[in-house]
């Protein structure tokens, strides 16, 4: 079973984006732990998107820490795609995913983060990164790695949707690209060439 990168941000409130699978969920207190966060601390649980290796430890997680779980609307509305149809293409029986709310006007803050929801289709059709143009960060999920895309060929998948997103992602001044899976990507630089390369070599043999 497939984990993901998950990403904190400590503050108030304290959100914790993507926690990941169930079967990992004690592997990720202890790092968070190592981190200096207790489950205690977490106020806003919230997904790139509603693949499980991303989400499937919201309720566990909820459960431990009490913080509520929020989403995006589009998660709501593309939901038997994302979750039950994918959830069949592996032959899993579906997620039980519950929401506590929806995120309004696409903007997520803490008392000194601002973060602006860019929906961002392609790898699924609820996919939504997180940015702070303040920072120059990005939480993008399965969208772009370092040196790689999401998969489009999963239920809701579109590499024209990939393309168009992926392009206007690369408008923005970034230099902290926090992506689902792998490594980081951190300096203008580096984000700069990761999206030449994507946008080269990648993106045309979708
Ligand atoms: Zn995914
Ligand atoms: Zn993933």
């Amino acid at each position: 079973m497939l984990d993901c990168n998950t990403y904190v941000i400590k503050g108030t409130p304290t959100i914790i984006i993507d926690p990941g699978s169930t079967q990992f969920l004690t592997t990720l207190i202890q790092a968070l732990h190592q981190d200096g966060i207790d489950a205690k601390d977490i106020d806003i649980i919230t997904n790139t998107h509603l693949h499980c290796d991303h989400c499937s430890a919201n309720e566990a997680l909820k459960q431990l820490s009490g913080a509520r779980i929020l989403s995006h609307p589009l998660q709501n509305k593309f939901y038997n795609v994302t979750v039950i149809e994918t959830a069949k293409f592996f032959g899993l029986p579906p997620m039980e995913f519950a929401t506590d709310g929806y995120i309004g006007n696409n903007k997520l803050d803490t008392a000194d983060m601002e973060f602006e929801l860019i929906p961002s289709p392609g790898h699924s059709p609820d996919s939504i990164c997180f940015y702070c143009q303040k920072d120059r960060l990005l939480i993008c999920g399965d969208v772009i790695f370092a040196g790689n895309t999401g998969r489009v060929d999963l239920p809701g998948g579109n590499a024209d949707e990939l393309r168009h997103s992926i392009e206007e992602l690369s408008q923005l001044e970034i230099s902290y690209l926090l992506p689902g899976h792998m490594d980081t990507v951190t300096s203008a630089e580096k984000v700069r060439s990761n999206f030449d390369f994507i946008k080269r070599s990648v993106l045309r043999w979708l």
